[in-house]
């Protein structure tokens, strides 16, 4: 390690070129064809696969996985993208540990599954790269439906109006479309630009048209779309983020886990990224995992994740956590922050330890911190949305929100478990109850 990675502070250029190239490299190195057809072979094309019933998309895997045995990875690929658009982040991003390999038998039987997210990717990565886009519009059905957000839900739902026929407009804040597959997953789960060439190859159906930098609220409102549209479908996802809410949180290097993983999801350059000697990041999340192995990554000297309740109680899966550790991220379990210590800028932070039910023990521990990223939970903002469950806004089982044409799902709607795939299901779950509806009940 360099002699001048000891110098205490946030900065930029903690490691040489090599470090940064290495320490942000794909995760899982993608299966060649060979491997591919070895990892498929494994599988016994179960009758009623419980791998199927564990994917929130319903992909036909053992189908799937049959079609690269048989050397179609394209037909695979079809498979997998008529369930799920975006089957080649998912292939990714997916906590497949929790989903389908959890269940897989070959897990339950030997403790080792069949690597189905990493066939997946053969499948959707092998059609992408020859550009072809396998669907194909239905005739001009002459409605048009207007979609708020470009994440994983509204991508899913404009992609499936526009194969069924409709006009599909997209209104997005920010720079580019593709939403937390863009700004919000770990810079090593999909490197190469990946979201952003999915969405190119997913507007390639034809049909769909993206207006950038505008901002639901801000710049549109519900009313307004709902004189020019025949349908709506908001998939706006949670836009704030949890505070502290303690002593000394608006220290200088106390900030969101969110805008660091954005920052470091859109730097040209890695080394002119600043992270601190001692990063400690606060929450039990995908996010907090992210953040936390990102710090170590960029060459912070001590990371430290600390959560309030137990491990088990983290929404982090244990293959996150274990990751983390091994990138040699601390996580420290039961203990609640209370204060943050330092003059103008963070130099330590206050936790106290606490039993699974959040009561405090009494027993407290300093630890010190350049910087800290909250990562404790989001919320949905915005004025004038449908009619609100929990801090959401409330829809059916297709998506359909208690005002008549406009339909939710992602994130920012009641159901589902804040997952990638999950967003993507309903998104599309969401569009054709959106087409029944438009169309007659047809
Ligand atoms: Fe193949 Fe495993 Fe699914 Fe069975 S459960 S079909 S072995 S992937």
């Amino acid at each position: 390690m360099p002699a001048d990675m000891l110098a205490d502070g946030v900065r930029s250029g903690r490691l040489n070129p090599d470090e940064y190239k290495q320490n942000f490299s794909d995760l899982h190195a993608p299966l060649d064809a060979h491997e591919a057809l070895v990892a498929a072979d494994r599988c016994y094309f179960c009758h009623d696969a419980p791998c199927m019933t564990a994917c929130p998309t319903d992909i036909d895997i053992p189908l799937f996985i049959r079609q690269i045995a048989t050397g179609t990875p394209e037909a695979a690929a079809k498979t997998i993208l008529t369930q799920n658009i975006l089957g080649g982040m998912c292939a990714r991003v997916c906590p497949t540990e929790t989903l389908c390999e959890e269940v897989c038998v070959r897990e339950v039987a030997e403790g080792k599954p069949v690597l189905i997210g990493q066939l997946q990717r053969y499948a959707t990565d092998t059609l992408m790269e020859k550009g072809a886009h396998p669907f194909e519009r239905a005739p001009s059905t002459g409605k048009r439906v207007a979609v708020i957000g470009a994440g994983p839900a509204g991508l899913a739902c404009a992609h499936r109006s526009a194969m069924l026929g409709h006009e599909v407009v997209i209104f997005d804040a920010n720079d580019k479309p593709g939403g937390l597959n863009e700004y919000g997953i770990a810079a090593y789960k999909c490197t190469n630009d990946f979201a952003a060439r999915e969405v190119d190859w997913l507007l390639g159906i034809g049909g769909i048209k993206v207006n950038r930098g505008v901002a639901f609220g801000r710049d549109v409102t519900l009313k307004e779309l709902q004189g020019d549209f025949d349908a709506i479908f908001l998939g706006v996802g949670l836009g704030g983020v949890n505070g502290l809410g303690i002593d000394g949180d608006d220290k200088d290097g106390v900030s969101d886990a969110v805008d660091f993983i954005a920052d470091l999801r859109q730097a040209k350059d890695l080394s002119a990224l600043s992270i601190g000697r001692d990063v400690v990041v606060i929450g039990g999340g995908m996010t907090a995992v992210d953040a936390a192995v990102q710090a170590k990554l960029l060459g912070a000297l001590n990371v430290t994740l600390v959560y309030r309740r137990s491990r088990t109680r983290m929404n982090a899966s244990v293959f996150e956590q274990d990751l983390a550790a091994s990138k040699g991220v601390r996580i420290i379990t039961n203990a609640s922050p209370v204060a943050v210590h330092g003059n103008g800028a963070v130099r330590e932070i206050e936790f106290e330890y606490t039993d699974d039910d959040l009561k405090p023990t009494g027993q407290k521990v300093r630890l010190a911190a350049d910087q800290v990223f909250r990562a404790i939970g989001q919320t949905l903002v915005g004025e004038s949305l449908p009619e609100l469950d929990g801090g959401k806004i409330k829809v059916s089982e297709t998506g359909a929100t208690t005002v008549k044409g406009v339909w939710a799902g992602g994130d920012c709607a009641t159901g589902g478990d804040d997952l990638t795939v999950t967003a993507v299901a309903e998104g599309r779950d969401a569009a054709m109850d959106i087409h029944i509806t438009l169309m007659g009940g047809a």
